[in-house]
């Protein structure tokens, strides 16, 4: 990410469509993220740009054809990298900091007195679903007053859960569901739903569902990054 940055320079906007006039530095990050491994490759150019930054967002068999080409050509044809170091920020303690590292949002969860639902995919992309697991576990133990749900959907990934053909049928009932029982009202205040938040350690039931294998081998990392030293020597020589 580092690296994406200084090859950036100043302009942290990267155009994606392949139509678009870019600089060479831009040209050169975006060469470089063909290259970066990834779950499903496309014949797609924008899609090869935004899921070698990214990596896949969603599992292409879940959306259309209509969907892929208006996500690509139309949506999001240009990329703001600037929240990038917040991002690896993130990554790196493990949990949601702001953008100078500190620990602002988690230390106050009476902020957030209200009902929640948790939708993963069981395929996953991007996230796993024990993010949600822990969310969920922590919702329950600082608001038992409040409805906390979760789910996890199996076959999908991350953004196909909202934008999937077939989310229609998978997905969104959850979700009304989920608003037709916080709208009868809180859940009990009592003991029982204090002791259930409390179980902070159950496992989780949907663990190990959607997990395979990946290819991202220690000798794949190494040629990359050969390939990109290369790259950048002969790109500033
Ligand atoms: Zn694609």
């Amino acid at each position: 990410m580092q690296i994406s940055m200084f090859i950036l320079g100043n302009n942290k906007i990267l155009p994606l469509l392949e139509t678009s006039s870019v600089s060479s530095r831009h040209s050169l990050l975006k060469l470089i993220a063909c290259f970066i491994p990834r779950y499903e490759k496309c014949t797609c150019n924008e899609c090869e740009v935004f899921s070698g930054i990214f990596g896949n967002t969603f599992w292409h068999k879940n959306i259309s054809p209509t969907m892929h080409q208006w996500l690509n050509k139309q949506s999001s044809t240009r990329l703001p990298m600037a929240a990038f170091p917040h991002l690896r920020k993130i990554c790196n303690s493990g949990f949601i900091v702001d953008s100078s590292g500190r620990n602002s949002y988690l230390i106050h969860p009476e902020r957030m007195a209200l009902p929640t639902l948790y939708i993963s995919g069981g395929r996953s992309l991007l996230v796993t679903p024990h993010t949600s697991f822990l969310a969920h576990k922590y919702m329950k133990l600082h608001q038992p007053g409040f409805r906390h749900e979760r789910v996890v959907v199996e076959g999908f990934g991350h953004s196909d859960l909202l934008i999937g053909e077939e989310s229609y049928k998978k997905v969104f009932p959850h979700i009304l569901s989920h608003i037709r029982s916080a709208e009868q009202g809180r859940i009990g205040k009592g003991k029982k739903c204090r002791k259930k938040a409390l179980d902070w350690e159950a496992d989780d039931q949907y663990e190990g569902l959607g997990e395979f294998g990946t290819w991202f081998s220690p000798f794949v990392i190494v040629l990359l990054l050969f390939m990109l030293l290369s790259l950048l020597v002969s790109f500033f020589i």
